[in-house]
């Protein structure tokens, strides 16, 4: 099947529905260079980056952290330490070939599960206190610093590695917050979904990933659920 790659909008509504998994090796790797417009750069690099849009500056390099491992994708882009270093260094968190212990991996995939249970609570989902824990207990040794200069302030973070990068996803998560823009990057409701969304509608009330896709599907599975009684 060839599929239209001339723009990123044409890819992502091939995608959304359904027609990804029938393209080709060499037809993928034509969509993920043309997504790289869509994603800017070092993004791209998974089926899901198609299916959402992208949450605007750094914000969407924790969108793109959650998921990592959206149930969606069936794959944990940050599975091995080694797999982890990589994703890091392709979003510029981490210098390439730095090395990463599994402890920091632990550290690292804690981190991952509290942003994911901060955007599903962004999304009306309970909040999960545990994993909101591991997050900040996984965050404790990577503090920022203050410099103050004169028309700005700027958070840096202390140390170089996985702190540096831990402390790189506290700023953006901390700006994101004081820029109140924080609230629209959610967790999708669709079942086996599990997509990092970003709702730039008005009232900011999107619940799914997308309408054509997680939307319709939910409205037809609690129709059917509704009409079997
Ligand atoms: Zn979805």
């Amino acid at each position: 099947m060839r599929l239209p790659f001339s723009h990123p909008d044409s890819v992502r509504r091939a995608v959304v529905q359904g027609l990804v998994d029938a393209i080709s090796s060499k037809e993928y790797y034509e969509i993920m260079k043309s997504t790289k417009d869509l994603w800017g750069g070092a993004a791209g690099d998974a089926r899901w980056a198609m299916l959402v849009p992208p949450a605007p500056g750094d914000l969407r390099i924790v969108q793109a952290m959650v998921n990592t491992a959206a149930a969606v994708a069936r794959t944990d882009e940050m599975a091995s330490p080694q797999a982890a270093a990589d994703w890091l260094a392709r979003w510029g968190l981490l210098p390439a070939a730095t090395e990463v212990s599994e402890t920091d991996h632990r550290r690292l995939i804690d981190t991952r599960d509290g942003l994911r249970a901060l955007t599903r609570f962004n999304n009306g989902l309970p909040w999960d206190a545990d994993a909101v824990a591991r997050l900040n207990k996984a965050a404790a040794s990577a503090p920022l610093k203050v410099e103050i200069g004169a028309r700005s302030t700027r958070f840096e973070p202390a140390f170089d590695g996985v702190d540096g990068a831990l402390g790189m996803l506290a700023r953006i998560v901390v700006a994101a917050r004081m820029e109140a823009v924080w609230r629209r990057l959610k967790l999708c409701r669709g079942d086996d979904c599990g997509l990092s969304y970003y709702d730039a509608s008005a009232r900011c009330l999107r619940r799914w990933c997308s309408m054509e896709r997680c939307g319709n599907l939910s409205k037809v599975r609690a129709f059917r659920r509704r009409h079997r009684r």
